[in-house]
């Protein structure tokens, strides 16, 4: 099963390496910051060239080929100050209370990325170098939400932030620290609150001694191996697995994010492995904390036009087969699978979780 997504990825971001941006620009208020000092250092020492702006306006003078654009764009980090309109904190269900951002965009290129509908603009990554004033939104927030501080089924999770909404933090950690510093906020904190995160990737390294205190869950969003020409640019999911089970043995609170869940030939069986696989990826933990998120995959006529213009000849079906419209609270139209294959898959995951994961909570289906 592959398409152009997985040809785009292995090209351009060897698999399951760090990203290596070939450019950083950093803008002038940036500069202001000491975290965004120390990303940009970060990034000097690795090598990239790291280019400082004199205003706050990104100059990306992209190229006029719209394939060589999103190539350029996709290797660049901005390193930006989050004006107050991001870092104003969101509401996030069903995932969590509320949405924390200390990134946005992402260098990997999955042929369904969400980010596609939500992102405006040019693929580039922004960094964000004002972390002491997101983290400062969080206080007055806790105590309040909707999603788990009103649940009584996941009310022990406390208040719940969610940080991978616009990126996938754990991507970009090697080069940000930003995440590191998030969790050690969350550990230090003394309040009843949790940060979350889910990532494709795998390097978990610089997490692994933080004075967590069990405040951060992490997740691995997996897919089955044979869907890999759909995830180009992530760590394999073995990795990411094994990644999660270290997190595990290192005290966190972990989870699967099983997203997008597919129907392609042979789905059950792609599925049913990789759940197998997960069990025994994360046997080992002494009693984990284990919860499990269902999300299957949909798209708007938005992020299905920016998508096709991303990775051209994907493999990934995206038209009107077992799909039915579903209406946003906004108003928006979404494509989702119809009511018959989501009864099946649903029956179907619950059946393999509770065979093969029967310690984990599932938290929602969607
Ligand atoms: Fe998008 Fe997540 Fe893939 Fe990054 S890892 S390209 S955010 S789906």
């Amino acid at each position: 099963m592959t398409g152009n997504a997985d040809v785009t990825a292995k090209s351009e971001i060897a698999v399951g390496r760090p990203w290596r941006p070939k450019r950083v620009l950093i803008t002038r208020s940036a500069l202001e910051w000491q975290h965004g000092c120390d990303i940009a250092e970060r990034a000097a020492a690795l090598g990239i060239d790291v280019q400082t702006l004199s205003t706050d306006r990104l100059s990306l003078a992209l190229p006029d080929d719209e394939r060589q654009a999103y190539a350029a764009a996709k290797q660049t980090l901005a390193i930006v100050v989050a004006p107050p309109s991001k870092r104003r904190l969101q509401p996030i269900a069903p995932s969590a209370d509320w949405r924390i951002d200390l990134a946005e965009g992402c260098p990997a290129h999955c042929s369904y990325c969400y980010l596609a509908g939500s992102l405006k603009g040019p693929p580039i990554t922004r960094a964000y170098a004002n972390l002491p004033e997101i983290l400062a939104e969080i206080p007055t927030h806790i105590g309040c939400g909707t999603v788990t501080s009103r649940s009584a089924r996941r009310a022990h999770e406390g208040t719940t932030f969610e940080a991978s909404c616009y990126t996938d933090p754990l991507a970009l950690e090697h080069i940000t620290g930003s995440l590191s510093a998030t969790i050690a906020w969350f550990g230090a904190l003394d309040a009843n609150a949790q940060l979350r995160f889910t990532s494709k990737f795998d390097a978990v390294g610089p997490l692994l001694n933080l004075g967590h205190h069990g405040c951060t869950r992490m997740r691995a969003s997996v897919s089955p191996a044979r869907y890999a020409g759909f995830e180009g640019g992530t760590s394999p999911v073995s990795a990411r697995l094994a990644g999660l089970a270290a997190m595990g043995h290192a005290g966190y609170p972990i989870g699967l994010t099983i997203a997008p869940i597919i129907v392609a030939d042979g789905w059950e069986t792609a599925y049913a492995e990789l759940i197998g696989q997960a069990a025994r990826a994360l046997s080992a933990i002494p009693a984990p904390d284990l919860t499990i998120e269902l999300i299957t995959h949909r798209y708007s006529p938005t992020s299905k036009a920016v998508l096709d213009g991303w990775y051209p000849g994907s493999a990934l079906t995206m038209d009107a087969v077992n799909r039915t419209e579903k209406r946003t609270k906004f108003g928006s139209v979404k494509h989702v699978y119809d009511a018959d294959t989501m009864r099946a898959l649903r029956g179907f995951f619950e059946t393999e979780i509770a065979r093969a994961l029967p310690a984990a909570r599932i938290l929602y289906w969607t």
